[in-house]
């Protein structure tokens, strides 16, 4: 049996993937089983922030598996406490919880925003507001926060308490934070799967000052747009709003499962000993693969990712075949003329690797993407979207 015929025959059948075997990759190339090389737009849906085997990420995880590759959080270690230590410096946030995913990280934002609404205005108050189209993740909590009705139907009953509204439209944000004891907002600044849909500065201005007259925690799922990929460090540093609660993951551990919730003044000291926990959580490999791409995340290296975007809105706008763009960074979404799996299949096929969104092409390469591999593919999506 090949590789992707065991795959059939085992992995259980929860994904339709590309007829496409990856072995091995450097940078932001990628190679098939047969030797065939593929520029990558996706980076592992914007995991690999500096693409594959980065080096120094590489030394980072090598050097630390080398040396401690886990403890449990019975004890203390030092990528842990020097990983936290950074975000918190970053951000300004104050506390930090680890996890080993992006759905991890949101269910502990939902636990404690609602522990924080039950102390603070009565057990009642354990809605979340979330929005309409948005990806919080698999998970029961993080899926019921996730507005999407057909990833809701077959798993029925779903998390009670949470309510979703439309995405810029403030009038029913609104609405339903008047209806519902609400304990927190849970948002994406741009909705990545969702089809790269970017909030607007008065929508999110109304959600952060519903929190602040509320008394509830607003929180910013930073999974897919976080750790550089907006151009920022974080999406809603964009917007100067500063969130009580940000999840995040994906990109964060360039290639490693990591996840992490940072707490900022209002919901520092929410949850207690006791109250939440992860084995894997501060993973010593996973935190010291992290404070590597961290570290490289300056505001040089920030700037460059804003004009590789610009690069990638400039090279495809009003191009035959492309009807318009969306998103921020390098999160990018590319509505076109002809279906996007058509464009996506076609593209593979000429050794350009993309992904879709509710029906658009989604471009997340590496943020370190050298431009000329960058205009190298963004000729073969021009080439495909104008046939
Ligand atoms: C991918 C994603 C998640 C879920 O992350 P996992 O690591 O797959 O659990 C949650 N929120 C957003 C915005 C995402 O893009």
């Amino acid at each position: 049996m090949d590789v992707k015929q065991m795959d059939r025959e085992y992995v259980a059948n929860t994904y339709a993937r590309f007829p496409l075997q990856i072995t091995k990759g450097k940078g932001s190339v990628a190679e098939d089983e047969t030797g065939k090389k593929y520029i990558d737009l996706c980076s592992g849906i914007a995991v690999n922030s500096f693409g594959f085997a980065d080096d120094i990420w590489q030394n980072a995880v090598a050097a630390q598996a080398a040396k401690l590759q886990h403890v449990s959080n019975l004890y203390y270690t030092e990528p842990c406490a020097k990983l936290a230590e950074m975000l918190c410096w970053r951000t300004g946030m104050k506390k930090v919880f680890f996890c080993n995913s992006g759905t991890e990280a949101n269910e502990c934002a939902i636990k404690a925003a609602r522990k924080y609404a039950a102390e603070k205005k009565g057990k009642e108050y354990y809605t979340i507001l979330t929005l309409k189209n948005s990806f919080h993740g698999r998970t029961y909590a993080a899926l019921s926060a996730t507005g999407q009705d057909a990833l809701h139907k077959d798993f029925q009953p779903l998390v009670p308490g949470f309510v979703y509204a439309e995405a810029n439209n403030i009038e029913d944000l609104r609405a339903k934070a008047e209806e519902n004891k609400l304990a927190g907002i849970l948002f994406e600044c741009v909705q990545g799967e969702g089809g790269v849909n970017v909030l607007e500065q008065a929508f999110v201005d109304e959600i952060a000052r519903l929190g602040k007259e509320r008394d509830i925690l607003i929180m910013a799922d930073e999974v897919q747009i976080g750790n550089g990929r907006s151009g920022k460090l974080y999406g809603y540093m964009n917007y100067g709003i500063e969130p009580d609660i940000v999840s995040t993951a994906k990109g964060l551990g360039g290639g490693l499962p990591i996840g992490a919730t940072l707490f900022g003044g209002k919901a520092e000291f929410v949850l207690k000993p006791g109250d939440h926990g992860s084995t894997f959580g501060g993973n010593p490999i996973c935190c010291a693969g992290a404070i590597s791409i961290l570290e490289r995340l300056t505001p040089e290296f920030l700037d460059e990712v804003q004009r590789k975007s610009r690069l990638i809105f400039q090279k495809l706008q009003g191009k035959k075949g492309i009807r318009c763009l969306t998103g921020v960074g390098l999160l990018i979404g590319i509505e076109t003329e002809r279906p996007a799996a058509d464009i996506i299949n076609a593209c593979m096929e000429r050794g350009v690797l993309t992904l879709g969104a509710h029906g658009k092409i989604r471009l997340l390469p590496a943020l370190n993407i050298p431009d000329t591999l960058l205009e190298e593919a963004l000729d073969v999506i021009i080439a495909v979207c104008g046939e």
